[in-house]
C-alpha cells in the first residue's frame, strides 16, 4: 500500500472527513485491521483565508508548495490537496514535488463520466465557481457541460461556506437555500450536482435530494485509495 499525502486544514472540518473516508475505504478493501497509510500536514486556515481575500495567491502558492514538499519528505507517495478552491494553485504545487498529484477536478470528472452524465451544476466558493481553473478543466478534459448558479445565488453559496461550513456549522435554513439553488440548476438542465467544496457534503447528502450528487471529498479520497492500493 502506498502512503497517501494530504495537504489539509482547508478547512480541518473536511480534512477530518478525508481521514475517515481513507481509513474506511482501506478497511473495506483489505479487511481485518487494515487502515490507510497516510501523512497529513494541516495548515492554519485563518492564514490561508486572509491570503485568499487579499488576492495574495502568489504568496499562498509559495506557502502550499513548501508544505507539499514537506509532505513528500515525510514519505508520501502521492498527494491530495484537500480543497477545491486551492486547486487554483495546483500547477505551482505540482511543480514543486516529485510524487503524483491527484487533481480533485479530474477525479470528479472521472466519477461523472462513469455515471454517464454530461451536464452538471457546480457549487463551491466563488473562486471555484467563477474562475477557469476548475470548470474549464471539467469542460476540456472531461467534455462536460458545467453550469454555475446565478450571481445572487453564488454569493449565498460562497457565504455559507465561509461563515458556516468551514466552522462546522450546519443550519437547516442554509440547507433549504442550497436545495433551492440546486433545483434552479436542475431546471436549467443540470443532470447532476458537483459539491465542489469539500465541506458541502456536511450540508447536503443523498438523503436531501434525488438529484445525483458528486461529493468531491469522497470522490477525491476514494481515488487516492484506488491509487494507493494499485500496483
Ligand atoms: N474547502 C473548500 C473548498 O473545497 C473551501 C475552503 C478553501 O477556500 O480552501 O473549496
Amino acid at each position: 500500500m502506498k502512503t497517501i499525502g494530504l495537504l489539509g486544514g482547508m478547512s480541518w472540518e473536511s480534512s477530518a472527513l478525508y481521514y475517515r473516508i481513507l481509513n474506511e475505504a482501506v478497511k473495506e478493501h483489505l479487511g481485518g485491521l487494515h487502515s490507510a497509510r497516510c501523512v497529513m500536514l494541516s495548515v492554519d486556515f485563518a492564514e490561508i483565508e486572509r491570503l485568499q481575500m487579499a488576492g495574495e495567491w502568489e504568496r499562498a502558492g509559495t506557502l502550499l508548495a513548501e508544505e507539499a514538499r514537506r509532505i513528500e519528505a515525510a514519505g508520501a507517495e502521492l498527494l491530495l490537496l484537500c480543497t477545491n478552491t486551492m486547486h487554483k494553485l495546483a500547477p505551482q504545487i505540482e511543480e514543486s514535488i516529485n510524487i503524483p498529484f491527484l487533481h480533485i477536478a479530474d477525479a470528479t470528472g472521472v466519477a461523472i463520466r462513469r455515471e454517464g452524465l454530461r451536464t452538471v451544476g457546480l457549487l463551491g466558493t466563488r473562486f471555484t465557481m467563477e474562475e477557469d481553473f476548475y470548470a474549464d478543466r471539467l469542460r476540456k478534459r472531461w467534455n462536460l457541460e458545467v453550469f454555475i448558479p446565478k450571481p445572487a445565488n453564488r454569493q449565498i453559496v460562497h457565504q455559507i461556506i465561509y461563515e458556516e461550513l468551514v466552522l462546522g456549522i450546519v443550519r437547516e435554513e442554509s440547507r433549504r437555500e442550497y436545495l433551492r439553488i440546486i433545483d434552479d440548476l436542475r431546471r436549467r438542465g443540470a443532470e447532476g450536482i458537483i459539491e465542489g467544496c469539500t465541506e458541502i457534503g456536511m450540508l447536503i447528502g443523498p438523503e436531501h435530494t434525488d438529484v445525483p450528487l458528486f461529493d468531491t471529498t469522497r470522490i477525491h479520497a476514494l481515488a487516492a485509495v484506488e491509487a494507493a492500493l494499485s500496483e
